[in-house]
């Protein structure tokens, strides 16, 4: 009986001794683990916090613009303020391109350009661009009563006016954009006196500089392009060509067929630069569904600036 009883205490000890050495053993481990679950945490914390950042310094790239210059147009040095601000939004910009050409983000970048204007039509693209709040780029010719447009040089006055102070790019497409014998591309002479002239009508009109400018048909539309582009570096102009477009100015075609032309060959186009032109009731009608369907795609919609990757 007495050794039953010893033999019973013997037991409940060895059975202790082995409850707190499980006890021990499951506490290290879960040390252990949890140590390993928090480092993971902090460090996919730190990561979200990363990623929401750069999304938050995009996302604001593409809306603050309009909204800081309406609060600078109240100081005085307004002009230097602007100019200052345009080139840390463009500083941004570029930074912005770098990254997603390393790989370093998963966003992209749209530039929506307009050739050819101003039009009738153009104050109504600047409203959709507006309510869109998208900055874009306008490769505009010399239209004005000199020119031959007196017509709507009231119209085309205010629609200068209004992409300069919005904030969208303004740039140089030749004054004339003529073709033939007579046109542009006469002589290398011939086309940078043509573009110089626009150069000087914009600048002595609305104080403001062309930095950029496009080709009439694109840089591979003429013999004369290769000889005309090392002197565009002495005047101080880089070019720009396209890697999308609607398609309206080749022909008439619905908004539905212009907005797909654009969003179905997006493939490998991290930085885009999309073709259209602001005359078009079309292009008007399909611009909201380009708009939104290349947000939806991930792309930022911004205005060029001559130090763009796309810009040579
Ligand atoms: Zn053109």
């Amino acid at each position: 009986m007495e050794k039953t009883k010893r033999t019973a205490r013997i037991a409940a000890i060895i059975l202790n001794v082995c409850s707190l050495l499980l006890i021990g053993i499951i506490f290290h481990f879960y040390r252990i683990f949890d140590e390993n679950i928090s480092a993971n945490k902090k460090q996919t914390a730190i990561l979200n916090e990363q990623i929401a950042e750069q999304d938050r310094l995009t996302d604001d790239l593409s809306v603050s613009y309009h909204e800081k210059l309406d609060e600078l147009e109240s100081y005085k040095d307004f002009e230097e303020l602007v100019a200052i601000e345009k080139e840390s939004y463009f500083n941004e910009i570029i930074d912005l391109e770098q990254r997603i050409l390393e790989g370093g983000t998963a966003k992209k970048i749209a530039y929506l350009t307009f050739d050819d204007g101003p039009y009738r039509l153009s104050e109504r693209f600047l409203d959709v661009l507006d309510e869109y709040d998208v900055r874009a780029t306008f490769f505009y010719l010399m239209k004005c009563q000199e020119t031959g447009y007196e017509d709507y040089s009231d119209i085309y006055d205010r629609v200068y006016r209004r992409i300069i102070s919005s904030g969208h790019t303004l740039g140089n497409h030749t004054a004339s954009h003529k073709f033939g014998e007579s046109g542009v591309y006469q002589s290398v002479d011939y086309f940078i006196q043509d573009l110089l002239k626009n150069r000087s009508f914009i600048y002595d009109r609305y104080g403001y500089m062309t930095t950029v400018m496009r080709f009439p048909g694109g840089s591979g539309t003429s013999s004369m392009a290769p000889y005309i582009i090392p002197r565009l570096k002495e005047i101080d102009y880089v070019y720009v060509d396209w890697n999308a477009e609607t398609g309206d100015g080749k022909k008439v075609m619905s908004p539905e067929t212009y907005a797909a032309n654009v969003l179905n060959n997006t493939e490998g186009k991290d930085i885009m630069v999309v073709l259209m032109h602001d005359y078009s009731e079309n292009t008007l009608a399909a611009l909201p569904d380009i708009i939104k369907g290349l947000r939806k795609q991930g792309y930022i919609l911004l205005p060029l600036c001559d130090r763009s990757v796309m810009c040579h």
